[in-house]
């Protein structure tokens, strides 16, 4: 962390034209996902309403998701292995044997909420929020490994639709 207040104080980033992000996290934080790391695929995902529309063309809905205090999320399933899983045996329902995302490797597409994690994001009135979500502080192996700041790629964070979402608030989880 900076020890310079100016240099911490939140700033506004433009991610699309006329999209701008109140970025409240260090400007220097870089990350890189971690090869073995699985922790954020041990949870269910949230998945917003455009993401459902997505999920349906690649997967059966009544399989793979779940309601939960009036939201959909992604199933967590017993995995039946010790690897890549929760301390109750657990994952997403996408997450291979391998670790990996079936969803991303074999459609090539993923929800919105393991696209925006490490970061965390939230509307307030003056637009879209995004800080590093505080349990990624504790389990995410991914941040301040590598060169690739954050800050300079929010796009790869933030898919757009976010921007449109009346509740974005990504700290939501099964
Ligand atoms: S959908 Fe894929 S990326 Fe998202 S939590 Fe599940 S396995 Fe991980
Ligand atoms: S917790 Fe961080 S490093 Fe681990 S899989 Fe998720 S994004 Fe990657």
């Amino acid at each position: 962390m900076s020890t310079d207040p100016a240099q911490d104080a939140p700033r506004r980033v433009e991610v699309y034209p006329d999209r701008e992000a109140v970025v409240e996290f260090d400007p220097d934080l870089t990350f890189e996902c971690v090869d073995d790391c699985t922790w954020c695929c041990h949870h269910g995902v949230l998945l917003y309403d455009r993401d459902l529309i997505e999920l349906a063309a690649r997967a059966n809905l009544a399989e793979t998701t779940t309601d939960f205090r009036g939201e959909k999320f992604v199933t967590r399933e017993e995995k039946g292995r010790d690897e890549h899983v929760d301390d109750d045996g657990r994952a997403c329902a996408f997450l291979r044997e391998d670790g990996l995302c079936s969803l991303h490797l074999e459609a090539d597409w993923k929800p919105t909420r393991c696209s925006v994690f490490p970061l965390g994001v939230w509307r307030e009135s003056d637009g879209l929020h995004v800080d590093i979500r505080e349990s990624a502080h504790e389990h995410c192996e991914g941040l301040n490994v590598s060169d690739r700041r954050v800050i300079e790629h929010l796009e790869a964070f933030l898919p757009e639709v976010l921007w449109e979402l009346e509740n974005p608030d990504s700290d939501r989880a099964l």
